[in-house]
């Protein structure tokens, strides 16, 4: 099985992916926990870029295109293998980051997107998709922890407002695979919440 983790910043998915993890390997299931960006040394390289400050100035289709680059490799070297070999596969962002934060977030064109997805992972989708869906000033509070708000701010929440409305818009569409879960409780609580919402799986 592959499981993602999909949510704005601050909602939980890399807490929440190691629990469940626990979890299933307390019951003698193999798993294996990844993450996007960065879940090969090649991504890692890419996430690295991506996230470097000093390049701010990255234009939206070069970032579409590396985050593209970074799931490829993530594909073929990581998630494919471990699937056929029967392991379970837990991670931490995929497709969906790239619609809600590249699409509703920065305002790219949906259908190119959605080719560039296509081309990254050859048409693997996820067995299931857990939304941890929080309110924005919460996620940022938990980002930035105790920092005094910056000029940023404003803007940031404005940016993360769309992303997760991008989330819901796609869960909507999907009810099939997607688990809406509110990421708000204590970690405890969203924890037996995610384990019931799989619970066919
Ligand atoms: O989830 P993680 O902390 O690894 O994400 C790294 C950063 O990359 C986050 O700040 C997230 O907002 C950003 N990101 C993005 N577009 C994506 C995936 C992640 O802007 N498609
Ligand atoms: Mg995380």
């Amino acid at each position: 099985k592959f499981i993602v983790f999909e949510g704005i910043d601050g909602a939980g998915k890399t807490t929440q992916m190691e629990l469940l993890a626990g979890f299933f390997k307390r019951k003698g299931m193999p798993v294996l926990c990844t993450r996007e960006p960065g879940g090969t040394r090649i991504g890692g390289r890419l996430r690295n870029l991506l996230l470097d400050p000093a390049c701010h100035d990255i234009n939206h289709r070069t970032e579409a295109i590396l985050y593209a680059a970074d799931r490829a490799q993530h594909v073929y070297e990581i998630i494919r293998p471990a699937l056929d070999r029967g392991i379970t596969v837990l991670c931490d962002r995929f497709v969906y980051s790239t619609l809600a934060y590249q699409g509703w977030g920065r305002g790219m064109d949906m259908a190119l997107l959605l080719q560039l997805n296509e081309l990254a992972t050859g048409g693997l989708l996820p067995d299931a998709v857990v939304l941890l869906d929080i309110a924005v000033p919460e996620g940022m509070r938990r980002v930035m922890g105790q920092r005094s708000p910056d000029r940023l701010e404003g803007e940031k929440h404005v940016f993360f407002r769309r992303v997760r409305e991008g989330y819901l818009d796609q869960a909507a569409r999907r009810p099939d695979i997607f688990q809406v879960i509110r990421g708000d409780g204590t970690v405890e609580e969203v924890h037996r919440k995610i384990i019931e919402a799989l619970g066919e799986l």
